[in-house]
């Protein structure tokens, strides 16, 4: 059974007075969370039950305004980012500041929705609010339970992002297999022929790569001041292009049919890919990762199952006869059948061949099946 968790946005409609109200709350919770952090601080502590002992009490009389669950609240985010840090024994513990912009944390009983209006807590009094919310995040908040909550200011625009936890899918039984090669030419190759991601893509991944190396070099105060702005926005523009992908991925696996999909083992992926140097750096900073992971939760929710195989041989094997042949870039010649095929594509279905030969109901598949050279 594959659990999911998904999180929606809503964008709150508030008048000028609620967000006055939020506002107040937002400066008096990020108060509340530097007093608790002290605490943390000074007593080597995040575990949420001994800081809570703690700090509870002091942070109540301290600011009284903020009511006993948004403390709880509080303590519960300080934990959370002191856990992220991964402190180690002997390592100073740091002092995190929270500013007065930072998200409110909101559990279950400091917040409620009802129908089109949702129902926050807030240091004057509850404000009840009206929100947008995207046609596709509704149907989750509809078949989803809500856990927890969290306020988040944009310049002036407020946000409530809300996790919920959707009901369990239980795997497909039936289907066929269907693989991904992930690419050296393109990004992603499917079994099916499919190709993502060509060359737009890696040239705007180039324009930044190289931005980036003579931003590095020059070294000023204004260059890294830009270096952050424009990795920030290359990390937005390539998560984007994980998603979409992932996204096309999967609705090709399920038009499909399958109940697999086969992944690489990404340990493999850069030992073999060759090339000069250009490429290689360009291939050593694709997120792949992110990308699989994508496609494994988009896949979960639909009931398929993701399995991850070693490639070895996919792109050096010939899909037609299974004899070894070669690729010139995009093109795979075999010698002994005479078949010309896209690289990529080979690749993919070798790997599908691959994962269908090895025992599928065993989740990790590692048996490398094609023959070697
Ligand atoms: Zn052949």
């Amino acid at each position: 059974m594959y659990s999911m968790k998904r999180t929606v946005s809503l964008k709150l409609i508030l008048s000028a007075e609620q967000a006055e109200f939020l506002l107040q709350t937002q400066v008096n919770f990020a108060k509340g969370c530097n007093a608790i952090a002290s605490h943390a601080q000074e007593n080597r502590c995040w575990n949420q039950v001994r800081l809570h002992n703690l700090s509870y009490s002091k942070v109540r009389l301290q600011i009284p305004l903020l009511g006993s669950q948004m403390v709880c609240n509080a303590i519960r985010k300080v934990c959370a980012s002191y856990k992220v840090l991964k402190i180690k024994k002997k390592q100073e513990v740091p002092h995190i500041v929270f500013k007065e912009t930072s998200s409110i944390h909101y559990c279950a009983r400091t917040f409620s929705l009802k129908g089109e209006t949702l129902s926050l807590f807030s240091v004057n009094k509850r404000i009840r609010c009206s929100f947008k919310l995207g046609e596709h995040q509704k149907k989750y908040l509809v078949c989803g339970k809500m856990k927890e909550g969290e306020l988040i200011r944009k310049k002036k625009r407020w946000f409530f992002n809300i996790v919920l936890d959707l009901a369990e899918v239980s795997p497909k039984s039936e289907g066929d297999v269907f693989a991904v090669d992930l690419g050296e030419n393109n990004m992603a190759t499917t079994s099916r022929g499919t190709i993502y991601g060509g060359g737009e893509l890696r040239h705007s991944r180039d324009v930044f790569l190289d931005r980036r190396r003579k931003l590095q070099s020059n070294g000023s105060q204004a260059a890294k001041r830009c270096l952050k702005r424009i990795s920030g926005k290359e990390r937005q523009r390539v998560k984007k292009t994980n998603h979409c992908v992932s996204k096309h991925i999967v609705q090709e696996a399920v038009d499909f049919g399958s109940k697999v999909i086969v992944l690489e083992k990404l340990t493999h992926i850069r030992k073999r890919i060759r090339g000069n140097k250009r490429l290689r750096t360009r291939l050593h900073r694709w997120p792949w990762k992110e990308l699989q992971n994508f496609v494994e939760y988009k896949a979960n929710a639909q009931g398929i199952q993701v399995v991850y195989v070693n490639p070895q041989y996919t792109s050096l094997t010939c899909s037609r006869c299974e004899s070894v042949g070669k690729r010139h870039k995009h093109l795979f010649k075999c010698s002994n059948c005479g078949s010309y095929q896209h690289s990529d594509r080979n690749a993919a279905i070798n790997l599908c061949k691959l994962a269908k030969t090895a025992v599928l109901a065993t989740a990790p598949v590692n048996v490398p099946m094609v023959a070697a050279a």
